[in-house]
């Protein structure tokens, strides 16, 4: 497949020097104080660039919590003012990039659901059209590759240059240790396909459980990925999603720790 993204180095937008990007916070912003309280968590750890938060859940089955709304964007802007960390969210549809915008959200993503919808991520273009906003594309749910660079190229065809691509695993039918199953060959034919994407890992949504997380960490490490997406809540036990698969700042600050990285090409 041909590579027809026009990227703009991450390095050039955000250089976070020889260690790898790392976006974290919780899966979802609940409250106030539990968001604010995990941002300075994170932030203290050092170890963090960017404070997550979903503001708008995509959820499998209707009655569940579906994200705060447009209230949690006043949350991660306070969260961003006492802290200095970078925020992002993710987007799924015109009025979401617009508010997440307009309340000043520096990065956004575009879920997997999302990205399997090419309607979808054509709104989501169209809203981006003439706005210059770092923006991170999951991979779809069913591993498509086409479907994944299509959705990068949209975005990128609306001027987004600071692109980028999250690999977050795949569904699949077999029960296996993953929620989402890695299928690292579709990192390396998008890596392979466009040399120049910035490619990230989520290790919490392939996991679906905090034990896992290390290796999945360090397997992206040892494949070049240029940074992790890590869901991190003050207390993973009480979240309202994803609870099973959160981890404490510290235990996130004790994970990137103890990863080895790749030596710089010299
Ligand atoms: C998330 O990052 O909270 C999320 C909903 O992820 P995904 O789109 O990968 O399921
Ligand atoms: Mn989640």
């Amino acid at each position: 497949m041909k590579n027809t993204l026009e990227i703009t180095p991450l390095k050039s937008w955000l250089d976070t020097g020889d260690k790898p990007l790392i976006i974290a916070g919780p899966c979802s912003a609940e409250t106030e104080e539990q968001l604010v309280s995990t941002a300075h968590l994170l932030a203290n750890t050092g170890k963090v660039n960017i404070l997550r938060a979903g503001i708008w859940k995509p959820r499998t089955r209707p009655g569940e919590f579906e994200g705060i709304g447009s209230i949690g964007l006043e949350w991660l802007k306070r969260a961003k003012e006492e802290t200095g960390l970078l925020t992002a969210t993710e987007v799924a549809t015109a009025k979401h990039v617009e508010e997440a915008l307009a309340a000043g959200v520096d990065v956004l993503w575009v879920g997997a659901r999302s990205t399997a919808n090419p309607f979808t991520v054509q709104e989501i273009a169209d809203a981006l059209q003439g706005v210059d906003v770092p923006v991170f594309v999951k991979n779809p749910v069913n591993p498509d590759l086409s479907l994944w660079i299509g959705a990068l190229e949209r975005i990128n065809r609306a001027g987004i240059k600071k692109l980028g691509a999250i690999h977050r695993g795949f569904s699949s039918y077999e029960k296996t240790a993953f929620r989402n199953e890695p299928m690292w060959d579709l990192a390396i034919q998008l890596k392979t396909a466009c040399p120049n994407l910035p490619i990230i890992n989520d290790p919490s949504h392939i996991c679906g459980n905090r034990e896992l997380l290390p290796y999945i960490a360090q397997k992206a490490m040892d494949m070049d990925m240029q940074g992790l997406i890590i869901e991190s809540h003050i207390d993973p036990s009480v979240a309202w999603t994803d609870a099973k698969q959160q981890v404490t700042p510290a235990a996130l600050a004790e994970l990137i720790n103890h990863l080895t990285l790749r030596k710089a090409d010299s």
